[in-house]
């Protein structure tokens, strides 16, 4: 009976707060799948403009994306269809940046196609609130791994800052690529460091 034994593909989400190293781990799986002759693709949004046609590791390596998904596109369209049909997985980075909607057509590919999806990504947005796309990946998921960052007084980091020209804020758009504006940077901090640097408590 063991022959028929048939293990559907699990939809996982990998997260982490900045610098977390989501995008070497991606790199690093990518390279394990294929080493074992297992066929992927990447996929990130187009929200995500850092690095272009690539997906790059703040340490060096860096490899071509397949699927850059627009925010109001279907990886199921017939475009992506053919490419995503006989893979062993699909490796996602910046995760967060999905709609919900993108997040429940990657749990359909999971088990209707059976390819194995992992998405990488951000749990929360610089207001230490939930993305969208994040939150959803949650609510479908099987598996879960959290990837560690340490706070600058060493205490594990579960929060991005947005800092603007040296400065913490609390307002403004979700969406802001660090390498896109010189002047904006995201700092990993623990729940204590945020409340007394970000939000002043
Ligand atoms: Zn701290």
């Amino acid at each position: 009976m063991v022959g028929d034994l048939f293990i559907m593909a699990n939809l996982e989400f990998r997260y982490g707060a900045m610098n977390s190293g989501k995008s070497m781990a991606l790199l690093q799986m990518a390279y394990n799948y294929e080493e074992n002759g297992k066929k992927i693709i990447l996929v990130k949004s187009v929200v995500d403009t850092k690095g272009g046609d690539y997906l790059v590791s703040r340490i060096g390596p860096k490899r071509k994306v397949q699927i850059k998904l627009s925010r109001n596109e279907s990886i199921l369209n017939n475009k992506y269809l053919p490419m995503i049909e006989n893979l062993d997985a699909i490796l996602v980075d910046e995760a967060q940046f999905l709609t919900p909607k993108q997040v429940e057509e990657l749990w359909y590919v999971s088990k209707r196609m059976n390819v194995s999806i992992i998405c990488f990504g951000l749990k929360t947005n610089f207001k230490s609130e939930f993305f969208e796309g994040s939150r959803r990946l949650f609510e479908l998921s099987d598996k879960f791994k959290e990837l560690e960052t340490i706070c600058h007084c060493g205490v594990k980091a579960r929060f991005n800052a947005r800092m603007v020209n040296g400065k913490f804020i609390t307002e403004g758009e979700e969406f802001v690529i660090d390498g896109d504006d010189k002047n904006v940077k995201y700092v990993p901090l623990c729940g204590s460091c945020y409340l007394k640097e970000v939000l002043k408590k």
